[in-house]
């Protein structure tokens, strides 16, 4: 199923190698002004804020899956108050060697903060003699030192730049978190060989009402549906695990070609002019699309199975799937892909829902069964 793994580093996702296709849906847009439904696919003008890599693209405590418990044993977790005073500070860079648990505090009874995934880059500001403190996203957390390290993993480079690499089983599937907090306007095209251009990628839209930006739900639902397809059996491509990156639709869906992976997972939120509108969306090409027709028939089964997914497991009403040619991060992509719009962030309601931990667990179990649906599971 793979041919090459694109293992990641994450620490250089930024990076836009030369002759990566960019691709993702987001943006895309819109330009069909007939069918409402999809006003929304992103092209909010509006310049990324600066990012602050503060904020936790995390999801909320206590509905993370449960974490290896790979921690060091008792003994080695001592009193928070204990330990913070062992602290030495340090300034480097380390990196996850497994799956592990950030917590609040150094103590196996701190709040989990979240699951950090393996080969994760992490800037660390102390030890003790069992726990780190480390910085992960902007976020400033403990793990335990025995599941860093200072050398860096290994790191497998192809034209299609990196992406977070996860292995978990025979059936490789890349998941796609819509956006990033940057946009990029230069131009690339709609789809290969085409003279038709396109902003590389957009931030997404805003919720109506939370003033959530879309891409830090995208992600918040993709690192959920990461850990859920691990727990599952498949191996995860992550096209990224943090907001602050520079990647292009074209180049999201060259990962995915370059990877050889079995399925591509686009996660998006959606918005409308109108705020009534609500409901989730999936979207895939057209039979008669130039550049990817041949895979129409898998990206529509795949495409229904995650969306009826999604909508069992979250309740969202199933506004079914939207065919349409206009987006590049489908028209570049060759391996079976499916955009979700998880709901409506226009929508008063659906925007609340949308940045619940309730609703983000449920939908990345939703999008897992519609995977495991379709790959016969
Ligand atoms: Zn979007």
């Amino acid at each position: 199923m793979r041919k090459c793994i694109t293992i990641l580093l994450a620490g250089v996702l930024a990076l836009s190698l030369a002759g990566c296709g960019r691709g993702q849906d987001e943006m895309e847009v819109t330009e069909t002004g007939t069918d409402t439904r999809a006003e929304s696919l992103e092209e909010s003008g509006e310049e990324s804020t600066a990012e602050t890599p503060g904020e936790s693209t995390e999801a909320l405590p206590g509905l993370i899956p449960s974490a290896l418990e790979t921690e060091p044993s008792s003994e080695a977790a001592g009193s928070t108050e204990a330990s913070q005073a062992a602290f030495q500070d340090v300034e480097e860079k380390v990196y996850t060697t497994a799956r592990v648990n950030l917590r609040r505090e150094p103590s196996l009874e701190a709040e989990v903060i979240t699951v950090l995934s393996q080969n994760l880059p992490l800037e660390r500001t102390g030890v003790s003699e069992a726990w780190s403190r480390v910085s992960w996203n902007g976020e400033e957390g403990y793990v335990s030192s025995s599941y860093l390290t200072t050398e860096e993993p290994q790191v497998v480079e192809n034209q299609a730049g990196t992406g977070i690499y996860h292995e978990g089983g025979d059936i490789l599937v890349v998941i796609d978190a819509g956006h990033q907090s940057h946009q990029m306007r230069d131009t690339e095209p709609n789809g290969p060989g085409s003279s038709e251009m396109k902003a590389k990628v957009s931030s997404g839209t805003e919720g109506v009402s939370t003033g959530n930006e879309e891409y830090r739900i995208n992600l918040q639902v993709a690192l959920l549906l990461r850990d859920e397809l691990l727990s599952r059996g498949y191996s995860v491509l992550m096209s990224r695990e943090t907001n602050d990156v520079e990647l292009s639709n074209v180049e999201r869906a060259q990962l995915a070609n370059e990877s050889g992976a079995d399925a591509m997972v686009r996660i998006h939120c959606n918005s409308s002019d109108s705020s009534s509108v609500r409901g989730a969306l999936g979207i895939c090409q057209t039979e008669d699309n130039p550049y990817c027709g041949d895979i129409y028939d898998e990206c529509l089964q795949l495409t229904e199975a995650v969306l009826n997914g999604h909508c069992e497991a979250t309740g969202v009403r199933n506004t079914g799937v939207w065919e349409t040619d206009t987006m590049t991060g489908t028209n570049w992509c060759q391996v079976p892909n499916t955009i979700i719009e998880m709901g409506y962030m226009s929508n008063p309601d659906e925007d609340e829902l949308l940045g619940t931990s309730e609703f983000q667990q449920a939908a990345a179990e939703g999008i897992a069964d519609g995977l495991d649906v379709y790959f016969g599971r």
